[in-house]
């Protein structure tokens, strides 16, 4: 087999990857990246560490993987209203597949460009699969959304429609069933998430508090609501869900799935109720919908559905 070295195999799939950026002073080929910051401004950093048969499935094609690796970190950004910029990747392999290699790169690539990142360095070992971003950038000092804000009384919004990567995850798993078109976009809905990160930008100076969604709605809003010492009331009538969703699952699973299942990579946040119209009319290349509101009385609860207790586990669960 002809197998590239570590060498060649760096400059063959990372070398000159992502965007080209002029702040880029020295990127791969040098012991260290050096990376010129603009003025005034805060330094943000985020790693997320992705490992085969833990957050993918280890038959996932390289391209999804390299795609997934990126997105997770660019997710972490636009829940902070950061703005991404420079990326670290730390890549162990168990043999070098130049086929997976290649798609590895092109995945992460291309989600790299379309979000102006540049590769810059990295480390590259040999193990089972497992794939690290660290991912740097900035905010203009002080401007950036924490998970601490929110003050009862905010309107709660969520971005997309959750559920839906949950749906791919048990399709591919063969735990849920669909054919053709809704096949295909839950299978992509869940294998290449589309990173928030222009909504999370925009939210600046309108958010009070925002958090990725990655674990599921319930228990990353519960996070939110616990770092903003409140708690949160959801209708579930106001909950958006995807028509590929509910055809898959139908309208009880469906609803499950949105409030519970994880690797959807919206943004959930609140904001008062004078910001309504502002978030509206916010270009941000998805839809955003108000689904509840921040109380004074902790934890999350959801009114409107009759849930059954899977579905109700982590948070308290009110029918009507
Ligand atoms: P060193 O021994 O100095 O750490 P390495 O051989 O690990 O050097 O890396 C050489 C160069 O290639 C460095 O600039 C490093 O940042 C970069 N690099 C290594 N692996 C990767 C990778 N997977 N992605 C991007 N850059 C990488
Ligand atoms: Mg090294």
């Amino acid at each position: 087999v002809n197998a590239p070295g570590e060498f060649e195999l760096i400059e063959r799939f990372f070398t000159a990857r992502g965007a080209a950026r002029e702040d880029v002073l020295l990127g791969v080929g040098d012991d260290a990246a050096l990376l010129a910051m603009p003025p005034g401004a805060e330094l943000v950093l985020a790693l997320d560490t992705i490992v085969a048969g833990r957050h993918f499935p280890p038959d996932a094609n390289g391209r999804a993987v390299g795609h997934r690796v990126l997105a997770v970190n660019l997710s972490d950004f636009a829940a902070m209203g950061a703005e991404p910029a420079w990326a670290l990747l730390g890549l162990t392999l168990p043999a070098s597949d130049e086929i997976w290699l290649d798609a590895f790169a092109s995945g992460f690539d291309e989600l790299a460009r379309r979000f102006g990142v540049a590769l810059v360095g990295g480390d590259t070992t040999r193990g089972p699969l497992c794939a690290t971003v660290t991912l740097a950038g900035w905010v203009p000092a002080g401007t950036a959304l924490r998970r601490g804000g929110a003050r009862p009384g905010d309107d709660l919004w969520i971005s997309g429609t959750p559920g839906d990567a949950g749906a791919g995850l048990a399709i591919l798993q063969g735990r849920l069933a669909a054919t053709g078109a809704v096949r295909e976009e839950l299978l992509r809905r869940f294998l290449l998430p589309e990173p928030r990160v222009q909504l999370g930008l925009a939210l600046r100076g309108i958010a009070t508090a925002c958090i990725d969604v990655s674990d599921g709605l319930a228990a990353d809003l519960a996070k939110l609501c616990r770092a903003s010492d409140a708690g949160a009331l959801l209708d579930a009538a106001r909950l958006p869900r995807s028509a590929a969703l509910t055809t898959a699952a139908g309208d009880t699973a469906a609803l499950q799935l949105a409030l519970s299942a994880g690797d959807d990579y919206e943004l959930v946040f609140s904001a008062p109720p004078a910001a309504r119209r502002r978030i509206e009319k916010l270009d941000s290349a998805v839809a955003v919908h108000c689904i509840g509101e921040i109380t004074e009385v902790p934890g999350v609860r959801v009114e409107g559905a009759a849930l059954e207790r899977d579905a109700a586990h982590g948070f308290d669960h009110f029918d009507d």
